[in-house]
């Protein structure tokens, strides 16, 4: 088989975490409600309804952009998309084509020569999203809540050179999305889809092949599964002198190969033009100076500033594998110097945790708000090591607020210093024989006395946290 190069271009959509849809004020969150319960005359497209821009669906638009390095268009307008479905209300979408959002981003990968890879991002450009069709008992329902969702497309140069450096590219910047909030790009909810474009040329060749699309995987490896088959198929084409075709292909995963949907014949004109019913939109310079200042750092120096705050490579390693950063990150935010504190609890006990549920991170019902204020219970003595596990798990499966469910759950330690002192100090009174060895240096007494400190509160009914009863008797055994 000839050495073919292999280009690789990517277009990822994702739904933005806005709380209304793209032009209405319908609620935008498609999972939490019944079927249909989201729609206005706008997201249905009945005639006569006037949409208007979700100003947050910008600003996440706009977080995006910069955070992908790219140029920030200031003067932009929305387009009429033009094609027929079942699935498009309006007949037509309202998106971004002649002057996007943002264009000319990049983000670094690391690249198949080992060195690390500039991927080149085209353009940022905001959109709505159609309906979701339900295919069920032979019938074709619609469900309308996805109706005019916020989305947004992000479409790189053909500048990947394999399936593996594609899954890099895909997986950074969903790492990067999440970790500045602009979607929560959880791929098995439809919230990020990916799609590619592949062509191969032999060496040397100073035009790109035939390309062929492969549309809507379900994950990061169907992707790299389904760009691997193609480049393989292509040369088998090209080596036994046949022609590729342009044409969007599936991925049958079952079966590990692609298939034919639809070829260029098929292809849309989608009539673009600029949609009459939104003004042109005008982002003040300083609003856009406004957000880049009110950017967190960005992603790849946060990774490298936890190395600074003591994190090991080992634990950096598994908050990057766990998709942990952008929650760790999000969970520090109010009190970056407990970040050490929270990568422990996160490594220790959430890792765990998922273990035990296999439930991922980004799926569960715990969030970073919530895990900080269940640390600093642990933290500041209110509940005991255990208390903060059986709490966490908790709040991982079900949800809720760390304070009153620690309450609730009967973790709460009740404050008992005066108790824990009288305890220490009858303790060490009851033991003099040990203090003495414990000051002649055979510091191994210490546990015993606080062994002694623990059953006798345990016989006085009181539940405190170890760790403060050690405080209170290291600070005695050292007066
Ligand atoms: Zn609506």
């Amino acid at each position: 088989m000839t050495a073919y190069q292999t280009t690789v271009g990517v277009e990822v959509h994702v739904e933005l975490t806005t709380r209304s849809k793209m032009f209405c004020p319908c609620r935008n969150a498609p999972q939490d409600l019944g079927e249909n319960q989201a729609a206005c005359p706008v997201c249905l497209g009945l005639p006569g309804a006037l949409p208007s821009v979700n100003r947050e669906a910008l600003r996440l638009g706009l977080v995006a952009a910069l955070a992908l390095n790219c140029r920030v268009n200031p003067r932009l307008w929305f387009e009429r998309k033009n094609y027929i479905y079942p699935d498009l209300v309006k007949g037509y979408q309202i998106s971004q084509y002649a002057m996007p959002l943002g264009e000319d981003g990049w983000l670094t990968i690391p690249g198949d020569s080992g060195e690390e890879k500039r991927v080149d991002i085209l353009r940022v450009h905001l959109e709505e999203d159609t309906a979701k069709l339900i295919h069920a008992n032979g019938e074709t329902l619609v469900d309308v809540n996805r109706s005019g969702a916020p989305l947004m497309e992000i479409v790189t140069r053909p500048v990947l050179s394999s399936g593996r450096e594609a899954e890099e590219y895909v997986r950074k910047l969903r790492a990067v999305l999440v970790y500045h909030g602009v979607s929560r790009c959880r791929i098995q909810l439809g919230e990020m889809r990916v799609e590619a474009n592949v062509s191969i040329a032999p060496p040397g060749a100073t035009e790109l092949g035939i390309r062929t699309e492969i549309k809507n995987q379900a994950g990061f490896n169907h992707m790299r599964g389904a760009i691997e088959y193609e480049v393989r198929r292509h040369a088998e084409v090209l080596d036994s002198g046949g022609r590729i075709r342009q044409e969007t292909r599936g991925w049958d995963d079952a079966n590990q190969k692609t298939f034919v949907q639809r070829s260029k014949e098929d292809a849309h004109d989608y009539r673009y033009f600029p949609e009459p019913d939104l003004p042109p939109v005008v982002l003040p310079a300083n609003w856009v100076e406004e957000e880049r200042s009110r950017l967190p750092e960005p992603y790849d120096q946060y990774l490298a500033s936890l190395a600074r705050h003591g994190v090991s490579p080992a634990d950096r390693d598994a908050l990057s594998r766990n998709d942990a950063l952008s929650f760790l990150a999000a969970a520090a935010r109010p009190e970056p110097e407990s970040t050490p504190r929270l990568v422990k609890r996160l490594v220790t006990d959430v890792f765990g945790i998922i273990n035990a549920t296999g439930v991922r991170l980004e799926a569960a019902k715990l969030d970073p708000e919530n895990f900080r204020q269940a640390v600093s219970l642990q933290t500041a003595g209110r509940i005991s090591a255990a208390g903060l596990r059986t709490l966490l798990e908790k709040l991982y499966r079900e949800g809720g607020e760390a304070g009153p469910d620690a309450a609730r759950l009967g973790l709460l330690l009740e404050d008992d210093s005066a108790a824990v002192l009288t305890a220490v100090e009858t303790a060490i009174a009851a033991s003099p024989g040990m203090l003495a060895e414990f000051r002649a240096g055979k510091v191994a007494v210490r546990n015993a006395l606080l062994g002694k400190t623990m059953k006798a509160l345990k016989a006085g009914g009181k539940t405190v946290d170890p760790r403060q009863v050690g405080e209170v008797l290291d600070r005695a055994l050292q007066s």
